[in-house]
């Protein structure tokens, strides 16, 4: 369905079966090469989605070769939901000139883009009396700016090509609490959740959705380097919540799959928590 469809209000036409295939959708993830971001990548892929994964350079812990094997041995989930594949790409999502080329990119292969995820992330744990400059500036840079970036390089596209799109910023619960050394990245992630609501009213009326994940404390590299510098503070976050637990990236998938596919199609500016219950 175009976007005219869309905004008149269009019965559906899918039945349940095909209403999370993402078969002949085109996606970017940013961050993709390693965490939530591969993790989610690899879940459209397999739903039947081209997947690029937008990455900086050659970053020495990068999962090359969980992306590439994967990509090689991509199994064929299910004939109906057919195959998707990855494909890898360099950028820097503070660079928006290197975020508009990259959506050029993928279009001039793949003639279309219909779902981006605005995954790059990186966090810090600095008091807010010491804060360097620096520091701030970069985060925001990255997990403010970057999501823009990318959410504006691949919504233009959109809008263009009259794509009736889904866009997803990762926020994180960290944007809705507070909590003690963690104030650049709570201020970073309230900035995602506020993004997402306002750049959704924008869109709507062109028909491209736009909604945030907030995941809770989850399992990557990034919660290893926190508890690297203190081996106690997973006991300490998990006795804080409901569930007892980090999650795991792969527990993100599920939602991710529901937003960027039909299955949620009159959702936008809708921030949906996966934390444990925190
Ligand atoms: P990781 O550190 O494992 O992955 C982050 C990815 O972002 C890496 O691939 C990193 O690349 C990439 N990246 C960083 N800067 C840039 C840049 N300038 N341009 C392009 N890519 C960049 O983190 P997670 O998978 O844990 O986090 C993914 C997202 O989820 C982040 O936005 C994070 O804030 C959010 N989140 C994570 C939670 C958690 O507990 N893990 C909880 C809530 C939210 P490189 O390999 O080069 O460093």
């Amino acid at each position: 369905a175009g976007v005219e469809a869309v905004l008149a209000g269009a019965p559906p036409t899918r039945s349940a079966i095909h209403l999370f295939s993402l078969v002949n959708r085109v996606a970017l993830v940013t961050g993709g090469h390693r965490g939530i971001g591969l993790e989610l990548a690899l879940a459209m892929a397999e739903l039947g989605a081209i997947v690029y994964c937008l990455d900086l350079p050659a970053a020495p812990d990068n999962d090359w070769f969980k992306v590439k094997k994967y990509a090689a041995e991509m199994p064929d989930v299910d004939d109906q939901l057919g195959k998707g594949r990855l494909e890898y790409m360099c950028g820097d999502v503070t660079n928006q000139q290197e975020m508009w080329k990259a959506s050029e990119a993928i279009v001039e292969r793949e003639g279309r883009i219909d779902i981006a995820i605005a995954n790059a992330g990186i966090t810090q744990t600095i008091g807010c009396l010491e804060y360097p400059a620096e520091d701030f500036k970069k985060i925001l840079d990255i997990n403010v700016s970057g999501v823009l970036f990318t959410a504006q390089a691949v919504g233009r596209q959109m809008e263009r090509l009259g794509i009736p799109g889904s866009i997803i910023l990762i926020a994180s619960m960290n944007g809705s609490v507070a909590n003690r050394h963690w104030m650049g990245y709570n201020t970073s992630k309230s900035a995602v959740l506020q993004m997402g609501r306002s750049l959704a009213c924008e869109l709507a009326p062109k028909g491209i959705r736009v909604n945030t994940i907030s995941p809770g404390y989850t399992h990557t590299s990034m919660t290893k380097m926190v508890l690297e510098d203190k081996p106690t503070l997973e006991a300490e976050l998990s006795a804080q919540n409901p569930m007892g637990r980090f999650g795991r990236p792969d527990e993100l998938r599920g939602v991710a799959l529901w937003l960027a596919s039909d299955a949620s199609s009159f959702c936008t500016g809708s921030d949906i928590r996966v934390d444990g219950g925190q």
